[in-house]
């Protein structure tokens, strides 16, 4: 099997062509197969370089690796349609050579006349093929008034089956359709033409595209056919949608790669998120590692039916995810997202990445992201905090609680030991002493040293926050009371 992702780099990698990729990259590797990285840039103008770049390094952050592609190479080379014009220009003259393809010199206003008036007789818009049987005199009055001539293929007339790997036999006829454009009038080569023959060089043996391609199929099987080729398999992989059924847009999360990553999404969750759109085994089981979604991955059970992308789902397994990762990882890939809110310095001292390690794992399953993190972390990295209004006003009211707060801070000023253990010892044994309540203790203090109503355990909280800064927090409360 050889298969190939072929994204155009006109744009961040969009998630429903990431999900291709990565469809495309299990079945390789389950069938012990290549996986081809191709780059589409046929459309000079759109394509830039900067984004084939990030259409790379977002592949491989995923967790992707190819056989070939245009930054490791490969046999079949080279992997950038920008460069294998050649290749596309002398195919063209064989099919001119052979009357498979011949010149057309329609201008666009004539293409647009003839879309217009097709619309008004109520037929559907296609190029009628005028310029197939043009004489040689004919031609040479167009190439003296300068028009500029595009290559068509000659569609033969008949029905074109081919079986769908996930929908079955599907039938298109070619009476229905114009002759297709291969070579453009700037001695280009469209779109359709380049994916064939660069299939066809590079010996694919299947095309797992998105269903947007469906309709492109059929065309794209009568060009094999025409140099001789038998076409390869194709399955069309569904769209990828938002929970709403629309097409993903902003208002959905995201709908690149890039933003993910840039949001704090761990790339292994991504991966078996991905995995699951529009797939899924027969038991309910969500949770795959790599190398157990290339044994289990296949075409049977891709479904139809459009697959939606939820990012509430995807958060729920990053959080997942993110429980599991390795600590010291999840120290560094925290980094940029604490330095960006202005929580860490740019040089972090062995001592501050071990205090961070601790912070992560007292939030626990408070972060499923690393863009939660500068939220849920503040109370432990900043020196100042916010106070919720309603929950400060709220302890406020109590009667008592300048005392307590008081007494809190007195006790705490002159204990050595700040450890977990031994503040819930000392608290516990206040509120035994004092007769009051649990809750009448514990609220207000937390709220006097961390500013919310909840948060991770009091005790670990207060044990990370540290001396010095639970007793400067305590005071400023209690000034605030004095008031
Ligand atoms: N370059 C095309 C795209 O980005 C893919 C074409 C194909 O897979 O055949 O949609």
């Amino acid at each position: 099997m050889r298969v190939r992702f072929a994204p155009s780099p006109t744009g961040y990698l969009h998630i429903g062509n990431a999900r291709t990729a990565l469809f495309n990259y299990l079945l390789a590797r389950k069938d012990k197969g290549s996986f081809v990285l191709r780059i589409e840039d046929t459309d000079t103008e759109r394509s830039k370089p900067e984004y084939e770049k990030i259409i790379l390094e977002d592949l491989a952050w995923l967790g992707l690796d190819w056989d070939e592609g245009p930054d490791v190479g490969g046999p079949f080379g080279p992997y950038r349609q920008s460069e294998r014009l050649e290749r596309y220009q002398e195919s063209a003259q064989r099919l001119l050579k052979e009357e498979k393809a011949y010149l057309c010199y329609c201008a666009p206003e004539e293409l647009e006349a003839m879309r217009q008036a097709q619309m008004q007789r109520k037929e559907s818009p296609r190029y009628d093929n005028r310029c197939r049987s043009l004489t040689s005199e004919q031609r040479a009055a167009f190439e003296k008034e300068g028009r500029k001539p595009v290559v068509r293929f000659r569609l033969p007339e008949r029905k074109v089956t081919f079986n769908d790997l996930i929908r079955g036999d599907i039938t298109f006829d070619t009476a229905l359709m114009g002759d297709l454009i291969i070579m453009k009038s700037d001695g280009k080569a469209a779109f359709h033409f380049a994916v064939v023959l660069d299939d066809i060089a590079m010996e694919i043996t299947h095309v797992f595209r998105g269903e947007d391609h469906i309709s492109n199929t059929p065309r794209h099987i009568l060009l094999f056919e025409a140099f001789g080729k038998r076409p390869p398999f194709f399955a069309h992989m569904a769209m990828t949608l938002g929970p709403d059924g629309s097409r993903l847009s902003k208002r959905h999360g995201a709908t690149s790669l890039r933003e993910l990553r840039s949001q704090g999404f761990l790339p292994e969750a991504i991966f078996n998120y991905l995995a699951l759109l529009g797939w899924g085994t027969t038991e309910d089981k969500e949770i795959f590692t790599p190398a157990e979604l290339i044994q289990e991955f296949s075409l049977e059970r891709c479904k139809e039916g459009a697959a939606i992308f939820d990012m509430a789902k995807l958060t729920w397994m990053n959080g997942l995810y993110f429980q599991k990762a390795d600590l010291s990882r999840l120290v560094d890939l925290s980094l940029p997202f604490l330095q960006e809110a202005g929580l860490v310095s740019e040089t972090v001292l062995p001592k501050e990445r071990e205090y961070l390690a601790r912070v992560i794992t007292v939030l626990g399953e408070r972060v499923k992201k690393f863009s939660d993190l500068p939220g849920a972390a503040g109370i432990f990295l900043k020196d100042e905090i916010e106070y919720d209004a309603q929950a400060k006003a709220k302890i406020l009211q109590k009667e008592g609680v300048g005392k307590i707060l008081t007494d809190l801070n007195q006790l705490l000023a002159n204990e050595a030991d700040f450890s977990t253990a031994n503040l819930e010892k000392v608290i516990r044994d206040y509120c035994v002493n004092q007769n009051l309540k649990t809750s009448a203790v514990f609220h207000p203090l937390r709220v006097a040293v961390t500013g919310q109503t909840v948060g991770p355990g009091l005790f670990e909280t207060l044990s990370l926050i540290g001396k010095e800064k639970t007793l400067h927090r305590l005071q400023t409360m209690n000034q605030t009371i004095k008031m």
